[in-house]
């Protein structure tokens, strides 16, 4: 059985009290806290085997290259990829979307077609922008509709033998939306394109089995997953992996350096250039671990219910609206008070202890189609509780009587 109590004593963090209040953290979407477990493993790896990775012939180089190189097998199951060797350690999902776009300058010629949709986040947009300036390729825009759903008769007509690449998140960040993205996989590839996942939202609620995808490239970040910041992993399939160009050069990355020419090391060493974020890569197979100690299933069931009570309990406030009301999605509730800038709405409730997220949340194509500044963004998780709503419901309330 689900204990929602047991969970909240794993994190020192939620104890803590914000502006006299006891906090109340709905801004997991943006980053997760992080349990005892993954903070003893910090600790541990510097106190214990702190060594560089991969070229140390002494023991404690040794033991932290064999705890590196664990955690990705870690990984490598948790994901369900064929080989180890295509789980690359990032720094993030950011990270992912640009070492892909970066390859990708190397394939694209002028008038082919880049796909992004109109639920990305900042970063699966940028870089493929940047992309095109540098290649003169087309950025094409999956449509979305008023639930804040892509248009998937939309992104078929779309598609053409000139799409190269296709490039989604699997879960919005700003909404929630849990895309098709198995279909869209499926579709893209007959029509000759290869197709990047961003999973940065996905991650904290299910484990993404990339076989089964059969997606080309899947990114996401530590850090959403209790694991540290400054993490992340790459997901490629080995056959693009071996096609695109290093991202960086540098130590690590290769097998033979001469004035005259530089071969490449084998993967995953050609796209790690340099000292990695070792304890991070590390720790954030802790942070995995620990996810599947709380089990998915569960984590599943509880936020749906947690979704579902937050949903009905902030909808009886006069004049609230929900962005992101497609039946597929995640606990997250984008929401605006009518009248109400969203900015005024988080700063009261910050007063109250209760932390979420104003803004554009890194989607301004999004915010721009509701034609709005923004959102207030609760996104809750497997340690949240029915009582935080009700103490967000009230702040809400109260924030609506001080503003309106
Ligand atoms: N994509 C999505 C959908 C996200 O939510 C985020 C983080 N907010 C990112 C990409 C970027 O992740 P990071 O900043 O950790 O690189």
């Amino acid at each position: 059985m689900f204990d929602v109590w047991k969970v909240r004593a794993d994190f020192p963090i939620l104890t803590q009290k914000v502006n006299g209040k006891p906090l109340v953290y709905f801004d997991n979407a943006a980053t997760s806290q992080k349990p005892q477990i993954v903070l003893d493993a910090i600790s541990q790896y510097y106190s214990e085997i702190n060594a560089n990775i991969h070229r140390g012939v002494h023991k404690l180089s040794q033991l932290a290259t064999d705890a590196y190189e664990q955690s990705r097998e870690k990984i490598r199951n948790h994901i369900n990829a064929e080989h180890a060797y295509e789980v690359l350690f990032t720094s993030g999902t950011t990270h992912g979307v640009n070492l892909v776009a970066n390859g990708f300058a190397s394939i694209l010629k002028p008038g082919d077609e880049i796909m992004v949709s109109a639920l990305e986040h900042h970063s699966n947009i940028v870089p493929w922008q940047m992309l095109c300036e540098r290649t003169g390729a087309i950025l094409k825009v999956i449509p979305m509709n008023l639930d804040g759903e892509l248009i998937i008769d939309g992104f078929v007509k779309l598609l053409s033998e000139k799409t190269k690449i296709v490039a989604v998140n699997h879960i919005s960040n700003a909404l929630g939306t849990v895309n098709p993205i198995k279909f869209i996989i499926e579709k893209a590839h007959e029509a000759g394109a290869a197709v990047f996942i961003d999973g940065a939202q996905a991650v904290p609620h299910l484990k993404p089995d990339v076989q089964d995808l059969d997606c080309d490239f899947y990114a996401f970040s530590g850090h959403k997953i209790c694991g540290p910041t400054g993490t992340g992993i790459l997901y490629g399939k080995e056959e693009w992996l071996e096609k695109l160009p290093p991202y960086q050069g540098g130590g690590e990355m290769i097998k033979e350096v001469t004035f005259e020419k530089t071969t490449y090391a084998g993967l995953p060493h050609k796209f790690e250039a340099g000292t990695p974020h070792i304890e991070g890569g590390i720790v954030l197979g802790t942070a995995i671990n620990y996810l599947n100690s709380v089990g998915f299933e569960n984590i599943q069931k509880y936020e749906h219910e947690l979704l579902e009570y937050g949903t009905n309990k902030l909808l009886e406030i006069d004049g609230l609206k929900i962005f992101g009301t497609s039946k597929d999605k995640t606990s997250v509730i984008s929401f605006n008070l009518e009248g109400i800038h969203p900015y005024d709405v988080g700063a009261i409730t910050d007063k109250m202890g209760i932390a979420v997220r104003t803004g554009h949340h890194c989607a301004q194509p999004i915010m721009n189609f509701f034609g709005i500044p923004g959102t207030v963004r609760a996104s809750f998780t497997f340690y949240n509780t029915k009582e935080e709503i009700d103490a967000l419901a009230a702040a809400v309330k109260k924030a609506q009587l001080m503003l309106a």
